[in-house]
């Protein structure tokens, strides 16, 4: 059985359908990568997921139930845990504050705050600043541990490397590894085609708002995968 599994499902901002019957699924501790360009349906598919979109239609199955029209802090409430794009800091909180908001959910499992100061060492020593006074990645950062702090089953992660440096990037996917390695899956939501798909044990090519291409990348070559994503030929 999958852990999560869309069929159908539809998307729609008023008149505007963003997603067309999509169907997707990521296995327990599988990395999946969904790839697409600026406004291919990404950000859209990830809030249908956590429950921040009401505009939809299809199904959505997690962990055997139907979530399809459950609120936000119910979706969370099931292990699903969103790492939202812009990372979404609480302005008036210190960055301890910040990954405390990931407590709850009171799910329990392997993550606490201590866990997620040895993943982010650098994260204990700005413990006390303002988040909004911190670098962009040490955000992203934070954004992650307070995600990880619900104990999800399922971590939603929506463009991880935007407006951030390469190495800094870099240093925020080395820890995926130790994020899998607790058996947590995670989907990937990402405009970089190269990291997504390194990272990932099986990809989605989304293209205004269809799958245009999907598998294990090992099978496809980068031009195959680019022409998708660009929806050329
Ligand atoms: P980006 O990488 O730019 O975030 P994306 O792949 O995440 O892109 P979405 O943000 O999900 O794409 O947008 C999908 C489509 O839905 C786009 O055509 C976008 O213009 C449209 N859209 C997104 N949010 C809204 C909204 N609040 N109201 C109307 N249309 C929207």
């Amino acid at each position: 059985m999958q852990l999560l599994e869309t069929t159908g499902l539809e998307a729609f901002y008023g008149d505007f359908q963003a997603l067309f019957g999509l169907e997707i699924s990521v296995g327990e501790g599988e990395t999946v990568a969904m790839i697409g360009a600026n406004g291919a349906g990404k950000s859209t598919f990830l809030q249908a997921l956590a429950g921040l979109n009401d505009q939809k239609k299809g199904a959505i199955r997690f962990a055997g139930q139907d979530v399809t029209r459950l609120r936000a802090d119910l979706v969370s409430r099931l292990g699903i845990g969103l790492v939202p794009e812009g990372r979404m800091m609480f302005p008036s909180l210190t960055v301890e504050e910040n990954l405390l908001m990931g407590l709850c959910t009171d799910r329990k499992g392997p993550w606490t705050l201590k866990k997620v100061y040895e993943l982010f060492p650098e994260l204990l020593e700005i413990r006390t600043r303002s988040s909004v006074r911190i670098s962009g990645g040490q955000q992203q950062m934070v954004a992650i541990g307070r995600a990880l702090l619900t104990n999800p089953k399922l971590l939603l992660c929506d463009e991880i490397s935007l407006g951030l440096a390469p190495k800094v990037t870099n240093g925020i996917y080395a820890c995926f590894s130790e994020i899998k390695a607790t058996g947590m899956a995670i989907l990937l939501v990402e405009q970089d085609i190269v990291r997504a798909i390194k990272a990932a044990d099986r990809f989605y090519c989304l293209l205004e708002g269809k799958i245009s291409l999907g598998g294990n990348p090992r099978d496809y070559g980068i031009e195959e995968i680019s022409r998708s994503y660009f929806g050329i030929g």
